[in-house]
């Protein structure tokens, strides 16, 4: 479903993603775990294009985007751009939903202006995604009137109205408190269980082994080791022991 190839990114000359190559396949449940200043984040950047990349390539089915040193896009035609776009979504750790929209327009708003979906069919797949989120009787309210946990899952069925192939999250619980964690990975747990292709960066160790198909470490802008969970929590890797021992 995604296939990154010789991912490169710099920042003021920083090297930061040093050739990153990785593959996800459709129903898999990829977590991305590292120390602070790793990249995780650059790399979800990067894979959804908010960032450009300054050289690999990124393909998304048989979409597919090139790019050279100078971070110029060298394959992908504009027209395909949105193509590629309409394979993901994204959720981050500060929920980023529109303070001045209500619940039901932050959720409807995207589908209706981007992808042309009639407002009534909007607001009907938005009413199922709240119902599935258990936010049913939220629709009508603002933002600021929710708990961090709500808010999250609000964004997360804003991410999901648009009916994305591959859904990312960046540390999707790492602003919550811990009583409000819970609800948010158990609304992501439920994901995984309907097959859910997903790409998660998370602190969460516990979470990303009960969930993971997969588990990538990455430290110094390389992934250092990958592997099923059980594969990586009893790793050989000297810097994967220590890592996964800080949270145990
Ligand atoms: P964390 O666990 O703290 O979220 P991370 O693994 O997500 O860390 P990144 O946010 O990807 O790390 O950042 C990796 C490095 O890239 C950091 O040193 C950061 O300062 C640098 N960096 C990220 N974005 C930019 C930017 N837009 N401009 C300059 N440097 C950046
Ligand atoms: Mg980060």
């Amino acid at each position: 479903l995604l296939q990154i190839e010789h991912m490169k990114k710099s920042f003021d000359g920083v090297e930061i993603l040093k050739d990153i190559s990785l593959s996800v396949r459709e129903g898999e449940v990829v977590s991305i775990i590292g120390p602070s200043g790793s990249g995780k984040s650059t790399l979800l950047r990067c894979a959804t294009m908010l960032e450009t990349m300054d050289g690999g390539t990124l393909s998304y089915l048989s979409e597919k985007a090139a790019y050279e040193e100078n971070g110029r896009c060298i394959y992908a035609p504009k027209a395909k751009l949105k193509e590629i776009h309409k394979n993901f979504g994204l959720v981050f750790q500060n929920f980023n939903l529109f303070p001045h929209y209500s619940v039901m327009k932050n959720i409807t708003d995207a589908p209706v202006v981007v992808d042309k979906v009639p407002k009534k069919e909007a607001e009907e797949r938005a009413e199922k995604l709240l119902a599935q989120l258990g936010l049913s009787d939220k629709a009508d309210a603002y933002p600021c009137q929710l708990s961090g946990g709500q808010q999250q899952r609000v964004s997360i069925a804003r991410a999901l109205a648009l009916q994305p192939k591959i859904l990312f999250f960046d540390e999707p619980t790492s602003a919550l408190d811990p009583e409000l964690t819970g609800e948010v990975l158990k609304v992501i747990k439920e994901l995984a269980r309907e097959h859910m292709t997903m790409i998660i960066v998370t602190h969460e160790m516990q979470f990303a082994r009960e969930l993971s198909d997969r588990i990538i470490f990455m430290e110094q802008g390389i992934i250092q080791a990958e592997g099923t969970p059980e594969e990586i929590f009893h790793c050989e890797n000297e810097r994967v022991r220590e890592f996964i021992g800080k949270f145990q």
